[in-house]
């Protein structure tokens, strides 16, 4: 036999729940994928924003500029390669802002106004994979680009909770809200600088990657998980002590959103976020049940991004959320997607059924009926009584028997599969539009 070929590590397969798969892999199911995937464009479609869809492909000085040099993401994440046909630097994407924002730039679609946008698919970082943390994992990304007021900015915490409370997550229960300001650059370089004096002075204390970060990015030692530098940290001056008045007004008109609708959140000041672009309000959705892969979600303000990237200078404001990660927390809490069980399954008694079966499922689909069929296997047809079996499996609640005896007269045998065994009944071939309403999910 030829040698079996894998998938490249930490990019992973999503099954059907009705599929065996590897024991050892602790991974959503695609059925859940899919009660995401509805639920969120419902909710998307009901705040206004609307799908762009971007390459997966982008040159890699896209994510340089845009994410910063000095950030986890570009130092060692990135799948950058040369295009085999011309040498161009390529990326997989990373994230789906540096994109979608690109996309704008590009095609000036900012022109006419601001734009509420959503991207959902794969990205790509090159990390050490493990339970919620992959190599290829799934974005939903949510974009407000164009709009400077703080109104926005709690729309999109708010359109996170629908989504989150839609798919049954409780706040407070199984995800919480942490907010933040980051200010704004001259607020954020007076806080630097403190922090760098203050860190100097503790030189001792810092590990060597911290030492190296005093120089490149000193902010991302405040994300260090050393415990030997926890105290220190915490002690490190606060950015809230050098926001301004503009800035503070920003972030209590976002709260008095949140304050007005009931939406309890945290302040945590030590929320800085990975990426170098955010200003002003950031936010993220916290569980406790993942272990350290914790964000499920995570966003805020970039306003001087599009500039950056060489565009006419506007705010913008949008968050991602980590696909695998939000579903295996659904799974963690014992939440399930709704059934997704077909409404009937065809029986086929006899190779002369075959057709006039195919004939009775288009009819019913037709009529917003899902039919399973049951086709024949390289030992062609199976009996009836396996057939039955196979029906019992799929979940459906109706059999449908395609059968000589009903056939002949112009029927087909309808019998439930849910609760007590029930005599089968017959329906006409006729007139399917009559009693389809009868197999239909309610
Ligand atoms: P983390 O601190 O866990 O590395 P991050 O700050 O790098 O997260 P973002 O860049 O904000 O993450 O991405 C948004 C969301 O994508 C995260 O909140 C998380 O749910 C998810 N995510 C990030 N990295 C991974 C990964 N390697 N595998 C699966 N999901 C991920
Ligand atoms: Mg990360």
């Amino acid at each position: 036999m030829a040698e079996i070929l894998r998938a490249v590590k930490g990019m992973n397969d999503i099954f059907p729940a009705s599929v065996p798969r590897k024991a050892t892999d602790v991974l959503p199911t695609s059925n859940m994928w899919q009660w995401f995937e509805e639920t969120s464009r419902s909710v998307l479609q009901r705040y206004g924003y609307q799908s762009l869809i971007t390459p997966i492909v982008e040159p890699t000085a896209l994510f340089v500029r845009g994410i910063g040099e000095v950030t986890d993401i570009v130092e060692k994440e990135m799948y950058s390669f040369a295009d085999s046909m011309n040498g161009d630097k390529l990326t997989l994407r990373p994230e789906h802002t540096a994109g979608i924002v690109r996309a704008m730039i590009e095609h000036n679609a900012l022109y006419n106004g601001p734009l509420r946008l959503w991207s959902m698919g794969p990205v790509f970082r090159h990390e050490k994979p493990q339970k919620g943390r992959y190599r290829q994992f799934n974005q939903l990304d949510v974009e407000a680009l164009g709009f400077a007021g703080p109104d926005v900015d709690a729309e999109q915490i708010l359109l996170t909770r629908t989504l989150l409370r839609e798919l049954g997550l409780k706040e407070g229960t199984h995800v919480r809200l942490e907010i933040n300001s980051l200010g704004q650059p001259g607020e954020r370089a007076a806080h630097r600088a403190a922090l760098v004096g203050y860190f100097e002075t503790h030189a001792a204390l810092l590990d060597e990657d911290s030492k190296r970060r005093l120089l490149t990015n000193p902010l991302r030692i405040l994300d260090s998980k050393n415990p030997a530098m926890q105290a220190m940290i915490d002690a490190a001056p606060k950015l809230m002590d050098f926001l301004g008045a503009e800035t503070m007004a920003h972030f209590d008109a976002v709260r008095a959103v949140l304050d007005a609708v009931g939406l309890d959140y945290r302040i945590n000041t030590r929320l800085v976020r990975g990426l170098d672009y955010y200003n002003l309000t950031v936010f993220e959705w916290i569980t406790d049940q993942l272990g350290s892969q914790g964000t499920v979600c995570g966003g805020g303000r970039y306003d001087g991004l599009i500039q950056q990237l060489g565009g006419k200078p506007a705010p913008a404001v949008g968050w991602g959320l980590g696909i695998e990660r939000l579903l295996l927390l659904l799974e963690a809490v014992g939440i399930a997607p709704p059934d997704q069980a077909p409404d009937a399954y065809a029986v086929i008694g006899s190779d002369a059924a075959r057709v006039p079966a195919m004939v009775v499922a288009e009819a019913l689909r037709a009529q917003g009926v899902s039919v399973l069929l049951h086709a024949q296997g390289p030992e062609g047809l199976a009996s009836v009584k396996s057939q039955f079996k196979k029906a019992n499996a799929s979940g459906a609640r109706f059999a449908l028997v395609f059968a000589g005896a009903e056939l002949a007269r112009g029927a087909v045998g309808l019998k439930s599969l849910r609760g007590a065994e029930a005599e089968q009944v017959e329906r006409p071939l006729a007139d399917v539009a009559a009693w389809a309403a009868e197999l239909r999910n309610a």
